[in-house]
């Protein structure tokens, strides 16, 4: 079953396609603003409740005082007309007495500002001012049903705006009733004083409202008010806000009906105090809050950038490196600009940068030092001639490890010494003396010890010193033993005249190098071997005839000629009889140097057999052939043979033949310069003679049909 994908919540994330930058600011805008903003409005909601309680009971506590002290007065008042009604004067209506006494009344109690006495007949009997007159609406039954209701008059107000009211007292008689009453207009300004004096200590302003909102007192002119209808605020007394000509106003407003007071006017306590004065403290509060707000998102704000920013520039700077191993550039080094998580994730980029770029290094060279071994190996493998195999490997080690001076030395197994094959920087008196043994320093003792040896300065190196103690120059070398399985071969020498200055590299190189030319050395060496005669170090038969072929087919191809020359050692038998085989493998190995040295380097020499040599000579005719003949044959001739100190006479007999002049084929060729060659003998022996057709081929062929048997008789 195949798994359902779980859902990522990254991706809810990735939707908003938000940058670090921006997740940050918001994560940190979040996590500040919003639990302070929501403690701010906390502390200012509360702030504000407390002290709209603090407004309310403060209000309270006002008009309760207020109140009573309106009260108070009042009932004074009150009190004082009702026992100016008892006296005896006012009971009479003692026109003259009781004028004096109202106009006493006046000056002692200037709340007084008339005073009058009117007779059940609404006649005005006596008054503080003769310009008095009575309502039309006056009536006696009307005061004196107010009189027990207890309910006072409405509040006037004087031309200057001071509020009054007309208080009225009935006058009884003990035995007549009621025979008139007492009215008096009281100045109400002692209101707007109680009201002052309350709010000395207050910020609240204050009114005092008649039951039809008129105002009877105001703590300060400027006071503004609102139309309050009395049934509204009555038994209200806690505080609202309200709006007074565009302003908000906390506003507390007590009935004195509220309070129990006998006969008590209609009238309200209005307390008030702006919203914004009342609040001052909680709206200072909110733009502190506010302000630190403001000052916490700017913080916050420049936190975010400058923490995202030591987020950001450090995993640009990684981005921007990986981007260039991405593409395969391990040169660019990545700084590390941070000390956090980051910054080790940088460091870890950065070793990993060196690791692949020293690994792509390592791999770069190896390609290269395989290629270069590849292309050495090939070139020198096809190599089979063996001077020319040499100077091959030298050239190339010389050129690839740099080295300034370098010698290939090879290993005479029957003498056990080194000698010098091959040399670069070399002077050749110095590489025909250089012959050391085995054991000896340094190439012998490489040699002897199979083991490669690389000296980074020969002046310093102890183990070098202790090996090679005499005739040390300043300089560095290395020196490897050619081996093949377990066939020592020779020595490969480099060396430079500068201490130090081949790597460890260069010396695994130049070890491959030396394994590569080991395989060449013995495949050629095989070569050879399959080759060449052992004893003369000369081609053997089957090469002699693989080789005549192989001319003869060049020879039709360019339509040209290949001459024979055949030679025998004359009186061998006799020789090998009187000095012993031995003498006789002797002579014959210096009759093939001798045999060498007369030849051109295109010539082919070859033991043919026993005693017998061939040398093939391509592009000559038998004339031509005739010069390295008699060349050959002269130097037999003349060379210093000594047996035991006394000289010994040695010639050998040559024929020449030569195709396609006189063979037509290599049988013939062969047997023409064999036929040759008998009659040399024939004639006398030590001389050099040319097929000639009259010459008789069956002579030779008997001859040697003859000397087949014979042999035959004596292997028997
Ligand atoms: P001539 O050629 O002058 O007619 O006389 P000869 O004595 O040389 O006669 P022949 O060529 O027939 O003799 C060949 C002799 O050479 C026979 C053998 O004893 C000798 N011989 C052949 N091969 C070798 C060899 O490898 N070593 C030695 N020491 N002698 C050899
Ligand atoms: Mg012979
Ligand atoms: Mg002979």
């Amino acid at each position: 079953m195949k798994p359902s994908p779980s859902p990522n919540p990254g991706r809810f994330l990735a939707v908003l396609r938000l940058g670090i930058r921006a997740k940050l600011l918001v994560t940190i805008l979040l996590l500040t603003i919003i639990p302070m903003g929501f403690l701010g409005w906390q502390a200012f909601s509360e702030q504000k409740r407390v002290i709209g309680e603090e407004v309310t009971r403060s209000h309270q506590e006002l008009s309760n005082l207020l109140a009573h002290g309106i009260h108070e007065h009042l009932e004074a008042t009150r009190r004082l007309m009702s026992a100016i009604t008892d006296l005896e004067l006012i009971k009479t209506l003692n026109p003259v007495a009781a004028e004096d006494f109202l106009h006493s009344l006046l000056k002692n109690y200037p709340i007084f500002k008339l005073v009058y006495l009117v007779d059940t007949g609404r006649r005005i009997m006596v008054t503080t001012d003769p310009r008095v007159t009575l309502p039309a609406d006056w009536s006696f039954t009307n005061v004196v049903k107010r009189s027990y209701q207890g309910s006072l008059s409405e509040v006037f107000k004087t031309p200057e705006g001071n509020p009054f009211m007309t208080l009225e007292s009935i006058i009884k008689s003990p035995d007549k009733g009621v025979i008139g009453v007492l009215v008096a207009e009281v100045d109400l300004l002692y209101i707007r004083d109680l009201l002052k004096n309350a709010l000395k200590r207050s910020k609240s302003q204050g009114l005092v409202l008649d039951e039809t909102g008129t105002i009877i007192a105001q703590s300060s002119p400027e006071v503004k008010t609102f139309h309050i209808v009395g049934a509204e605020l009555q038994d209200s007394d806690v505080t609202t806000v309200r709006d007074i000509d565009g302003e908000r106003y906390l506003i507390t407003a007590v009935s004195l009906k509220k309070f129990d007071f006998y006969q008590a006017p209609n009238w309200t306590i209005v307390l008030q105090i702006p919203e914004k004065q009342a609040f001052q403290a909680a709206f200072e509060l909110r733009q502190r809050v506010l302000s630190l707000l403001i000052a916490t998102a700017m913080v916050s704000l420049i936190l975010a950038v400058l923490m995202a920013n030591s987020f950001i520039g450090p995993l640009l700077n990684l981005i921007a490196g990986a981007r260039f191993i991405g593409a395969g550039d391990f040169t660019r080094e990545i700084q590390v600009t941070s000390h956090d998580e980051i910054g080790e994730l940088t460091r870890t980029f950065e070793e990993m940068r060196t690791s692949l770029r020293t690994t792509r290094e390592d791999l770069d060279r190896r390609i290269n030092e395989l290629d270069i071994l590849y292309r050495v190996g090939k070139d020198i493998s096809s190599i089979l001639d063996f001077t020319q195999l040499q100077n091959s490997i030298l050239e190339k080690v010389v050129k690839v490890v740099r080295a300034e001076r370098g010698s290939l030395m090879l290993l005479d197994e029957t003498e056990k010494t080194l000698s010098i094959g091959v040399a670069v920087g070399i002077s050749e008196d110095i590489q025909r003396e250089a012959r050391v043994g085995l054991g000896e320093p340094v190439a012998g003792y490489v040699m002897e010890a199979q083991h490669p040896l690389f000296v980074e300065d020969v002046e310093r190196d102890q183990a070098f010193l202790a090996i090679k103690k005499t005739n040390i120059t300043r300089g560095t070398l290395m020196c490897v033993p050619l081996r093949a399985k377990d066939k020592m071969l020779g020595v490969l020498n480099v060396s430079r005249s500068e201490p130090n200055s081949f790597t460890e590299r260069d010396f695994h190189l130049f070890q491959s190098l030396a394994t590569q030319a080991s395989i060449a050395i013995e495949n050629a060496r095989l070569y050879r071997y399959a080759v060449t005669d052992e004893m003369t170090r000369l081609y053997n038969h089957r090469y002699f005839q693989q080789r005549l072929d192989e001319e003869l087919q060049r020879a039709d191809r360019y339509d040209s000629k290949v001459s024979l020359i055949l030679l025998d050692v004359d009186h061998f038998k006799k020789f090998n009889d009187t000095y012993g085989h031995q003498e006789g493998d002797r002579v014959l190995k210096t009759v093939s140097r001798l045999l060498e040295k007369s030849i051109r380097e295109v010539d082919i020499p070859a033991r043919y057999g026993g005693e017998e040599f061939v040398v093939i000579c391509p592009e000559k005719d038998a004339e031509g052939s005739m010069v390295p003949a008699q060349r050959i044959r002269t130097a037999i001739e003349s060379y210093d043979f000594r047996i035991n100190g006394a000289r010994v006479p040695l010639t050998v007999s040559l024929g020449v033949s030569c195709y396609p002049d006189q063979a037509r084929n290599k049988f013939d060729l062969i047997l023409f310069a064999d036929t040759a060659l008998y009659n040399s003998k024939e004639a006398g022996r030590n001389r050099a003679t040319i097929y000639s057709p009259t010459m008789r081929t069956e002579d030779v062929l008997a001859k040697k049909a003859a000397k087949k048997k014979e042999q035959e008789k004596e292997g028997q």
